[in-house]
Protein backbone atom coordinates (compact mmCIF):
# COMPACT_ATOMS: atom_id res chain seq x y z
CA UNK A 1 0.00 0.00 0.00
CA UNK A 2 1.20 3.21 -0.92
CA UNK A 3 1.76 5.83 2.13
CA UNK A 4 0.17 8.87 1.54
CA UNK A 5 0.80 11.88 3.24
CA UNK A 6 -2.75 13.45 4.03
CA UNK A 7 -2.55 17.39 4.13
CA UNK A 8 -4.62 19.42 6.67
CA UNK A 9 -6.76 21.68 5.55
CA UNK A 10 -10.12 22.33 7.94
CA UNK A 11 -11.81 24.40 5.53
CA UNK A 12 -12.00 21.56 2.91
CA UNK A 13 -13.18 19.14 5.88
CA UNK A 14 -16.56 18.36 7.37
CA UNK A 15 -16.90 18.56 10.95
CA UNK A 16 -16.62 14.74 11.06
CA UNK A 17 -13.34 13.92 9.58
CA UNK A 18 -12.07 16.92 11.82
CA UNK A 19 -13.61 15.41 15.36
CA UNK A 20 -11.65 12.21 14.40
CA UNK A 21 -8.26 13.82 14.35
CA UNK A 22 -5.75 13.58 17.04
CA UNK A 23 -4.65 16.25 18.87
CA UNK A 24 -0.84 15.48 18.97
CA UNK A 25 -0.93 15.19 15.17
CA UNK A 26 -2.13 18.76 14.55
CA UNK A 27 0.31 20.52 16.03
CA UNK A 28 2.05 21.50 13.11
CA UNK A 29 -1.23 22.71 11.52
CA UNK A 30 -1.75 24.83 14.57
CA UNK A 31 1.48 26.43 14.60
CA UNK A 32 1.05 28.03 11.45
CA UNK A 33 -2.51 28.96 11.86
CA UNK A 34 -1.14 30.73 14.66
CA UNK A 35 1.31 32.46 12.71
CA UNK A 36 -1.57 34.43 11.20
CA UNK A 37 -3.99 34.50 14.29
CA UNK A 38 -5.90 37.03 16.21
CA UNK A 39 -4.53 35.34 19.31
CA UNK A 40 -0.92 36.74 17.81
CA UNK A 41 -2.25 39.89 16.99
CA UNK A 42 -3.18 40.34 20.90
CA UNK A 43 -0.54 38.64 22.04
CA UNK A 44 1.98 40.98 20.71
CA UNK A 45 0.02 44.07 21.79
CA UNK A 46 0.04 42.83 25.04
CA UNK A 47 3.43 42.16 25.01
CA UNK A 48 4.40 46.14 24.34
CA UNK A 49 2.38 46.87 27.34
CA UNK A 50 4.41 43.99 29.23
CA UNK A 51 7.25 45.59 27.83
CA UNK A 52 6.52 49.31 29.13
CA UNK A 53 6.63 48.00 32.55
CA UNK A 54 9.70 46.57 32.47
CA UNK A 55 8.68 42.87 31.30
CA UNK A 56 9.74 40.77 28.43
CA UNK A 57 6.45 38.69 27.26
CA UNK A 58 6.35 35.45 28.52
CA UNK A 59 6.08 32.37 25.92
CA UNK A 60 2.90 32.00 24.75
CA UNK A 61 2.06 27.75 24.11
CA UNK A 62 -1.02 25.92 22.12
CA UNK A 63 -2.90 23.86 24.67
CA UNK A 64 -6.91 22.79 25.37
CA UNK A 65 -7.39 25.83 27.62
CA UNK A 66 -6.18 29.14 28.36
CA UNK A 67 -3.58 28.37 31.91
CA UNK A 68 -0.16 29.67 33.21
CA UNK A 69 1.43 26.43 35.28
CA UNK A 70 3.37 28.29 38.48
CA UNK A 71 7.13 28.42 38.19
CA UNK A 72 7.17 28.39 34.39
CA UNK A 73 7.18 32.15 32.15
CA UNK A 74 4.63 30.67 29.71
CA UNK A 75 1.05 31.08 29.04
CA UNK A 76 -1.42 28.72 27.17
CA UNK A 77 -4.18 29.41 24.95
CA UNK A 78 -6.79 27.36 23.70
CA UNK A 79 -6.36 25.28 20.11
CA UNK A 80 -9.84 26.07 19.40
CA UNK A 81 -9.50 29.45 18.97
CA UNK A 82 -7.40 28.69 16.08
CA UNK A 83 -10.03 28.06 13.33
CA UNK A 84 -13.39 28.88 12.93
CA UNK A 85 -14.55 24.90 12.50
CA UNK A 86 -12.74 24.19 15.57
CA UNK A 87 -14.78 27.08 17.63
CA UNK A 88 -17.79 26.04 16.28
CA UNK A 89 -17.57 22.71 17.66
CA UNK A 90 -16.45 23.83 21.18
CA UNK A 91 -19.64 25.95 21.37
CA UNK A 92 -21.46 22.79 19.99
CA UNK A 93 -20.35 20.88 22.41
CA UNK A 94 -19.18 22.86 25.54
CA UNK A 95 -21.36 25.74 24.88
CA UNK A 96 -18.62 28.51 25.67
CA UNK A 97 -15.79 29.95 23.71
CA UNK A 98 -12.51 31.42 26.10
CA UNK A 99 -11.78 34.19 23.73
CA UNK A 100 -14.66 34.55 21.55
CA UNK A 101 -13.59 37.87 20.34
CA UNK A 102 -10.29 39.86 20.55
CA UNK A 103 -11.39 42.00 22.89
CA UNK A 104 -11.78 38.75 25.09
CA UNK A 105 -8.84 37.52 24.01
CA UNK A 106 -6.86 40.41 25.15
CA UNK A 107 -8.23 40.13 28.69
CA UNK A 108 -7.90 36.20 29.39
CA UNK A 109 -4.11 37.01 27.87
CA UNK A 110 -3.71 39.78 30.12
CA UNK A 111 -4.94 37.74 33.12
CA UNK A 112 -2.67 34.79 32.39
CA UNK A 113 0.47 37.08 32.24
CA UNK A 114 -0.36 38.48 35.23
CA UNK A 115 0.23 34.62 36.82
CA UNK A 116 3.35 34.40 34.65
CA UNK A 117 5.01 37.45 36.15
CA UNK A 118 3.98 36.06 39.72
CA UNK A 119 5.81 32.87 38.84
CA UNK A 120 9.16 34.86 37.75
CA UNK A 121 9.10 37.88 40.56
CA UNK A 122 8.29 37.96 44.78
CA UNK A 123 5.06 39.11 44.19
CA UNK A 124 3.01 36.81 45.80
CA UNK A 125 4.98 37.30 49.05
CA UNK A 126 4.16 41.03 49.33
CA UNK A 127 2.95 41.71 52.95
CA UNK A 128 0.04 44.30 51.50
CA UNK A 129 -1.29 42.33 48.71
CA UNK A 130 -1.43 39.46 50.98
CA UNK A 131 -3.49 41.98 53.32
CA UNK A 132 -5.17 43.09 51.31
CA UNK A 133 -6.00 40.49 48.28
CA UNK A 134 -5.67 37.18 50.81
CA UNK A 135 -2.88 34.78 51.31
CA UNK A 136 -2.13 33.16 47.84
CA UNK A 137 -1.32 29.62 49.99
CA UNK A 138 -5.28 29.29 50.43
CA UNK A 139 -6.83 26.17 48.64
CA UNK A 140 -8.25 26.43 45.19
CA UNK A 141 -12.25 25.74 45.16
CA UNK A 142 -13.04 22.44 42.95
CA UNK A 143 -16.10 25.19 42.14
CA UNK A 144 -16.83 28.67 42.96
CA UNK A 145 -20.16 30.54 43.43
CA UNK A 146 -19.90 34.17 43.25
CA UNK A 147 -21.60 36.70 44.69
CA UNK A 148 -23.14 39.16 42.34
CA UNK A 149 -23.59 41.80 44.42
CA UNK A 150 -20.73 41.48 46.20
CA UNK A 151 -18.84 44.86 44.33
CA UNK A 152 -15.57 44.11 46.22
CA UNK A 153 -13.73 42.97 43.34
CA UNK A 154 -12.90 43.91 39.64
CA UNK A 155 -14.69 42.27 36.50
CA UNK A 156 -12.21 41.56 33.90
CA UNK A 157 -13.16 37.86 32.21
CA UNK A 158 -16.63 37.84 33.96
CA UNK A 159 -18.92 35.90 36.26
CA UNK A 160 -17.15 37.90 39.57
CA UNK A 161 -14.17 35.57 38.53
CA UNK A 162 -11.77 37.24 41.29
CA UNK A 163 -13.89 36.07 44.05
CA UNK A 164 -12.54 32.48 43.27
CA UNK A 165 -9.57 32.81 44.63
CA UNK A 166 -7.05 36.01 46.19
CA UNK A 167 -4.35 34.84 43.73
CA UNK A 168 -7.21 35.14 40.97
CA UNK A 169 -8.44 38.45 42.27
CA UNK A 170 -4.74 39.85 41.86
CA UNK A 171 -4.93 38.44 38.20
CA UNK A 172 -8.07 40.00 37.54
CA UNK A 173 -6.54 43.32 38.99
CA UNK A 174 -3.87 43.33 37.07
CA UNK A 175 -5.46 43.15 34.01
CA UNK A 176 -7.73 45.95 34.35
CA UNK A 177 -4.70 47.94 35.45
CA UNK A 178 -3.36 47.33 32.62
CA UNK A 179 -5.50 47.53 30.05
CA UNK A 180 -4.98 50.64 28.34
CA UNK A 181 -8.31 51.34 27.27
CA UNK A 182 -9.67 51.62 31.14
CA UNK A 183 -9.20 54.39 33.20
CA UNK A 184 -9.55 52.96 36.19
CA UNK A 185 -9.21 55.84 38.11
CA UNK A 186 -12.50 57.51 36.74
CA UNK A 187 -13.85 53.98 36.34
CA UNK A 188 -13.59 52.82 40.29
CA UNK A 189 -13.91 55.96 41.59
CA UNK A 190 -17.03 55.67 43.78
CA UNK A 191 -15.13 51.54 44.83
CA UNK A 192 -13.32 51.93 47.44
CA UNK A 193 -12.08 48.95 48.02
CA UNK A 194 -11.46 47.90 44.16
CA UNK A 195 -9.21 51.09 44.20
CA UNK A 196 -7.13 50.30 46.94
CA UNK A 197 -6.27 46.83 45.04
CA UNK A 198 -5.61 48.48 41.65
CA UNK A 199 -3.65 51.20 43.17
CA UNK A 200 -1.29 49.01 44.99
CA UNK A 201 -0.92 47.30 41.54
CA UNK A 202 0.11 50.17 39.94
CA UNK A 203 2.59 51.44 43.03
CA UNK A 204 3.89 48.09 42.81
CA UNK A 205 4.86 47.76 39.28
CA UNK A 206 5.94 51.46 39.22
CA UNK A 207 8.20 51.82 42.12
CA UNK A 208 10.40 49.20 40.33
CA UNK A 209 10.89 47.12 43.32
CA UNK A 210 10.11 44.05 42.24
CA UNK A 211 12.48 41.58 42.34
CA UNK A 212 13.01 39.07 39.87
CA UNK A 213 13.58 34.96 40.18
CA UNK A 214 15.58 33.22 37.37
CA UNK A 215 13.09 32.92 34.25
CA UNK A 216 12.21 29.49 32.88
CA UNK A 217 10.30 29.47 29.91
CA UNK A 218 10.83 25.56 28.58
CA UNK A 219 7.84 23.91 30.51
CA UNK A 220 7.00 20.45 29.61
CA UNK A 221 3.45 20.76 32.01
CA UNK A 222 1.49 20.24 28.99
CA UNK A 223 2.46 19.37 25.11
CA UNK A 224 -0.03 19.46 22.62
CA UNK A 225 2.30 16.93 20.71
CA UNK A 226 1.89 13.94 23.65
CA UNK A 227 -2.06 14.17 23.62
CA UNK A 228 -3.54 11.42 22.45
CA UNK A 229 -7.37 12.24 22.21
CA UNK A 230 -9.28 13.18 19.20
CA UNK A 231 -10.80 16.74 19.06
CA UNK A 232 -13.67 14.78 20.25
CA UNK A 233 -12.55 13.21 23.29
CA UNK A 234 -11.45 16.35 24.03
CA UNK A 235 -14.65 17.92 23.69
CA UNK A 236 -16.80 15.20 25.40
CA UNK A 237 -14.17 15.24 28.51
CA UNK A 238 -14.50 18.90 28.81
CA UNK A 239 -18.49 18.81 28.43
CA UNK A 240 -18.62 16.26 31.24
CA UNK A 241 -16.04 18.65 33.16
CA UNK A 242 -18.17 21.42 32.36
CA UNK A 243 -21.38 19.42 33.85
CA UNK A 244 -23.30 20.19 30.76
CA UNK A 245 -25.52 17.75 30.88
CA UNK A 246 -26.27 18.19 34.55
CA UNK A 247 -26.67 21.69 34.00
CA UNK A 248 -29.09 21.17 31.16
CA UNK A 249 -31.27 18.81 33.18
CA UNK A 250 -31.78 21.85 35.90
CA UNK A 251 -33.15 23.70 33.10
CA UNK A 252 -35.64 21.56 31.64
CA UNK A 253 -37.29 21.16 35.22
CA UNK A 254 -37.16 24.30 35.12
CA UNK A 255 -39.20 24.55 32.10
CA UNK A 256 -41.30 21.78 33.53
CA UNK A 257 -41.74 23.06 36.82
CA UNK A 258 -42.08 26.81 35.62
CA UNK A 259 -39.94 28.22 37.49
CA UNK A 260 -38.15 31.61 36.65
CA UNK A 261 -34.53 31.05 35.66
CA UNK A 262 -33.33 34.27 33.93
CA UNK A 263 -30.95 34.92 37.36
CA UNK A 264 -28.49 31.52 36.45
CA UNK A 265 -25.50 32.76 35.76
CA UNK A 266 -23.91 29.58 35.48
CA UNK A 267 -26.63 28.24 32.21
CA UNK A 268 -24.30 28.36 29.81
CA UNK A 269 -25.59 25.88 26.93
CA UNK A 270 -25.16 24.68 23.78
CA UNK A 271 -28.65 23.46 22.24
CA UNK A 272 -27.61 20.58 19.87
CA UNK A 273 -30.96 19.75 17.78
CA UNK A 274 -33.73 21.35 15.68
CA UNK A 275 -36.26 19.34 18.30
CA UNK A 276 -34.42 20.79 21.68
CA UNK A 277 -34.96 23.95 19.92
CA UNK A 278 -38.64 24.22 18.79
CA UNK A 279 -39.18 22.43 22.09
CA UNK A 280 -37.41 25.24 24.29
CA UNK A 281 -38.97 27.83 22.23
CA UNK A 282 -42.41 26.46 23.12
CA UNK A 283 -42.00 26.17 26.29
CA UNK A 284 -41.15 30.02 26.94
CA UNK A 285 -44.01 30.63 24.50
CA UNK A 286 -42.08 33.85 22.92
CA UNK A 287 -42.56 34.61 19.79
CA UNK A 288 -39.83 34.78 17.59
CA UNK A 289 -38.53 34.17 14.09
CA UNK A 290 -35.77 32.37 13.55
CA UNK A 291 -33.67 35.97 13.65
CA UNK A 292 -34.54 36.39 17.13
CA UNK A 293 -33.10 33.52 18.31
CA UNK A 294 -29.86 34.47 19.05
CA UNK A 295 -31.16 37.43 21.29
CA UNK A 296 -34.15 35.36 22.93
CA UNK A 297 -31.29 32.39 24.09
CA UNK A 298 -28.45 35.03 25.19
CA UNK A 299 -30.97 36.17 27.74
CA UNK A 300 -31.39 32.59 29.30
CA UNK A 301 -27.33 32.74 28.84
CA UNK A 302 -27.43 30.23 25.83
CA UNK A 303 -25.69 29.90 23.06
CA UNK A 304 -28.18 28.99 19.72
CA UNK A 305 -25.90 26.00 18.44
CA UNK A 306 -27.02 23.18 16.63
CA UNK A 307 -25.67 21.13 13.58
ZN1 LIG B 1 -6.21 32.69 36.59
Amino acid sequence: MLFQVVKIDFDKMTYNEILKLKLCKLTPMFNNLYKKSQVKRDFETISQHLNSIGFDAPTIKISTEWFSPTGYYSIYFPFYLLHPKLKYLQRRYVGEIEGKNSSQIKKYIRHECSHAIDSITNLKMNKKRQQLFGKVSKPYPKSYLPNFKNNNYVENLGYSYAQSHPEEDWAETFAIWINPKINWQVKYIDNEKCLKKIQLVHELFLEKTIKMKKINRNCSFYNICNDQRTIEEYLKEKRKENGIDKKKKILLKSIKSKKRFTNRKDLYLPIESKNELEYLKNSLKMKFDSNAIIPLLLKYKFHRVYM
